[in-house]
């Protein structure tokens, strides 16, 4: 593998007089992994990355999630391009949206009513509105480190102890939303219930990632999900699931129905965010949940919102297509097998090497934690070697593997990865971490 990056670094430096930080995303960008010129893609193939220097990359970053087919698979171009065809932006109704609708219905039930939107952080932040609108209230609980999209809400970290005010996570946001918003530790029953005795009863929702995907892929203990829905439930606030990552990444379906998590009842929440995957790549979101609590929504409620792109053909198609792909079967346990496969490799690398490394890994996902402990919380994941994971990841880049930019960060695999790649990773891993 060439470690030559030259247009890549030219594009970044002309990216940066143009281009606010030379990225369109801020996880785009390398500050968190020592700094330096992110690589410019060209294109894409099932799992591979080809960039403007030619160089091949075995991918695990899947665009941050969306990408579980692999790139540019040809059910899900095939349908973009005959949606595309057919003009790419209406303003009204169309039958796909429909369909895409029932899809998302018939695998997620508690979702009696749908509407599309552009993206995650629009879905979640209308979970909140809606919330709100329903309860009659105005305070929000999330979970520290659950990453819900940069509306305002959700960008407020944890005050000093549960129970108290968030204070803004970014600057713009008034302190005075910020203190709308209370963030507790995950995997903690008695945070929740110390937050929900002192703020309880102004609380319009409890939301949370139920399988998290953004400190790092965290199980909920056993019986936690149940625990955050009952006490959210005693004190009259509704529970929202934002399932942007989690949707149809696990199985066909959320985590709300799914029995295969051992020690894990089937929860319904009263609403669901859903984004990245039901996209097939393009942009898209959703949020849904109980009928009488999505008809507070215009033009049947009070609650507004809208979307000149939302339920665009091109995302519908693409979404519809790249759902028809998961229902093959068998494709979830082989992105299980490989992932296991590759944790284990990873492991043993790290033992090799001396290197303290856990990992998180749930089904076709995994991360690496540069640490001796256990990562169940957003605290466990700071606690963790960011310097040596620049390092790891810098050293994989150069040997050809893509990862995310970042220690907090899933390896998604997709049903593109084959048995070759995990092991052409694992030999690098092996490399790299010789020489870290
Ligand atoms: N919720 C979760 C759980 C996410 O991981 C993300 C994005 N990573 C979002 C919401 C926001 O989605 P988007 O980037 O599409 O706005």
């Amino acid at each position: 593998m060439s470690e030559q990056r030259l247009r890549s670094a030219q594009l970044y430096e002309e990216a940066l007089q143009h281009i606010v930080g030379g990225v369109n995303s801020p996880s785009r960008s390398f500050k968190a992994v020592g700094g330096g010129a992110p690589v410019f893609m060209d294109r894409a193939e099932g799992a591979y990355f080809y960039d403007v220097d030619g160089n091949q990359y075995i991918d695990y970053l899947a665009a941050y999630g969306p990408i579980i087919t692999g790139h540019a698979h040809p059910h899900i171009t095939e349908a973009i391009v005959a949606a595309a065809s057919k003009g790419t932006l209406f303003g009204t109704p169309t039958e796909l949206e429909i369909k895409l609708a029932k899809m998302l219905k018939q695998a997620i039930p508690s979702m009696d009513k749908v509407r599309f939107v552009n993206s995650g952080t629009e879905a979640v932040m209308t979970t909140i509105r809606v919330a709100r609108a329903y309860t009659g209230r105005n305070k929000i609980i999330k979970f520290a480190g659950c990453y819900h999209g940069h509306s305002d809400l959700v960008l407020v970290a944890a005050g000093s102890g549960p129970s108290t005010l968030g204070i803004p996570d970014s600057a713009g946001i008034p302190t005075s939303i910020a203190h709308e918003v209370i963030t507790v530790p995950y995997n903690d029953v008695p945070a929740l219930e110390e937050a929900l005795q002192a703020w309880g009863a102004e609380t319009a929702a409890v939301m949370i990632e139920p399988i998290v995907g953004n400190f790092g892929m965290v199980m909920p203990h056993p019986g936690y999900l149940e625990a955050v829905c009952k006490l959210a439930r005693q004190a009259g606030a509704l529970v929202i699931y934002d399932e942007v990552i989690s949707g149809f990444r696990f199985h066909y379906g959320s985590t709300q129905t799914y029995a295969a998590f051992p020690d894990h009842a089937a929860i319904e929440p009263d609403l669901t965010a859903l984004g990245k995957i039901i996209g097939g790549g393009l942009p898209i979101g959703a949020y849904g949940g109980r009928k009488e609590i999505m008809e507070k929504v215009a033009p049947l409620g009070p609650a507004y919102q809208a979307g000149t792109m939302a339920g665009n053909p091109a995302s519908i198609s693409a979404g519809i297509a790249c759902l028809e792909v998961l229902q093959t079967p068998g494709i979830y346990e082989e992105m299980e097998r490989l992932a296991s496969k590759l944790k284990h490799g990873l492991l043993e690398a790290a033992k090799r090497n001396g290197i303290a490394l856990t990992i998180n890994q749930i089904r076709g996902s995994l991360s690496t934690h540069f640490c001796d402990h256990e990562v169940t919380n957003y605290e466990q994941a700071q606690d963790t070697d960011g310097e040596l994971f620049g390092r790891f990841f810098k050293g994989m880049l150069a040997e050809g593997i893509n990862l995310a930019p970042s220690k907090y960060e899933a390896w998604f695999l997709t049903i593109a990865h084959t048995e070759a790649d995990i092991d052409r990773t694992i030999e690098a891993a092996h490399k790299v971490m010789k020489s870290l």
